[in-house]
């Protein structure tokens, strides 16, 4: 039986994972649910799963859950940031679904690993901002981390049975967002909902406008080169508009293994969450007989710079990569409250990146103040 502790357990992959939970009552006891921002749904998760343990970001949020539910399913509640530090750390859970969104998984994640636990991590920034440490820290620890990404899962799953020496290179798919055949002229009327509106997959409002510019792609490569330890030299991204083939790893003798399925998150965690099992989850083949064809195509990088910015941001390492996440954050939250155009996001974060003074080989508070100072130079750009 294995005891998890999902962290944004109330968002899109959070909710994936409860749904897998739920067809194997006897594999997994869900012993700890965080979730932030929708509290009436982790109370009906609560109800149902019944965790010994909660965590929410607020006080407010902590008394709500309370008056929502009967004291006799009540779990225990931690409450904020250290709460979810708490959370990740906790000793009833030994696999942590590390699902929130943005910069706030970095702590829990640390704490996960310092606990020794298992981790299926769908948190792409953890590892973008501080990608060097957590892996030594992972290593160190004998922590292993498994993928949730969808790409990244496609890759591990590619490399599975193969020797380190035998890779040559990974082929990072990405579908190219919404706008893929929109020109550049007319970027500047795209309005939140434009970019709300993904064509293949159904993910939070922060990935989905990421795919739009694709910062995702962008994080994922830096991502990419921390989970299986290449240089971002072996990383090649291709626009696959039909989404898939979730990626590609070729090897040494020109092979190319690729992992295909319908774009649905749910063969990526249930994945990670029962390596090396394969668990059937009622996921559905893509039907090759209607498919007609698969598109690959370069990626247009005069219309969307987020690619550049993720092999600068490589390059020159240190704090970079932590500006450019921070100064994303934040672009995209300004993008989605009105107060930018889409090709701000861009603007914004070529600033940052541009005038930052990068530390080489930071510690962690070096990281969390390069996080900090892009944060306010992006927001004196909005
Ligand atoms: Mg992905």
């Amino acid at each position: 039986m294995k005891k998890l502790a999902i962290l944004g357990s109330t968002g899109s992959i959070g909710q994936s994972t409860l749904d897998i939970v739920s067809l194997y009552p006897d594999r997994f006891n869900v012993e700890l649910l965080a979730g932030a921002y929708n509290i009436s749904l982790l109370a009906r998760q609560i109800r149902e799963f019944r965790p010994s343990t909660a965590a929410v970001m607020t006080e407010q949020g902590a008394d709500q859950l309370k008056s929502l539910l009967k004291k006799e399913v009540c779990p225990e509640i931690l409450i904020g940031k250290q709460g979810y530090i708490d959370a990740a750390s906790n000793d009833k859970a030994d696999l942590v679904v590390l699902a929130m969104v943005g910069s706030a998984g970095l702590y829990p994640a640390l704490a996960a690993i310092d606990a020794e636990k298992t981790i299926a991590l769908a948190n792409k920034e953890t590892l973008v901002m501080a990608g060097d440490i957590v892996m030594s820290r992972a290593r160190d620890k004998g922590v292993r981390i498994f993928p949730v990404d969808s790409e990244h899962s496609a890759i591990f799953q590619c490399l599975q049975g193969s020797r380190e020496k035998d890779f040559k290179k990974i082929f990072l798919t990405a579908s190219g967002g919404p706008f893929r055949k929109k020109s550049l002229s007319r970027f500047d009327a795209i309005t939140p909902e434009d970019a709300l509106n993904h064509p293949n997959w159904t993910m939070g409002s922060k990935i989905t406008i990421d795919s739009a510019t694709l910062m995702n792609k962008a994080l994922e490569i830096i991502e990419a080169v921390h989970l299986f330890n290449v240089s971002h030299e072996d990383i090649e991204v291709i626009v696959h508009p039909q989404s898939i083939v979730h990626s590609m790893v070729g090897f040494a003798d020109g092979s190319v293994i690729a992992q295909l399925g319908i774009p649905d998150m749910k063969g990526a965690i249930s994945y990670a969450i029962s390596w090396p099992e394969r668990m059937d989850i009622g996921v559905e083949f893509p039907d090759f007989t209607t498919l007609r064809n698969l598109e690959f195509e370069k990626c247009d990088n005069k219309k969307f710079p987020s690619l550049d910015f993720a092999f600068e941001a490589c390059r020159k390492g240190g704090t970079l990569p932590a500006v450019m996440n921070a100064a994303n954050e934040v672009a995209v939250r300004a993008f989605l409250d009105k107060q930018i155009r889409f090709k701000d996001i861009f603007n914004i974060i070529s600033k940052c990146m541009g005038i930052h003074n990068i530390i080489d080989n930071p510690e962690l508070s070096g990281i969390i103040e390069a996080d900090q100072w892009a944060r306010e130079k992006a927001r004196s750009f909005i």
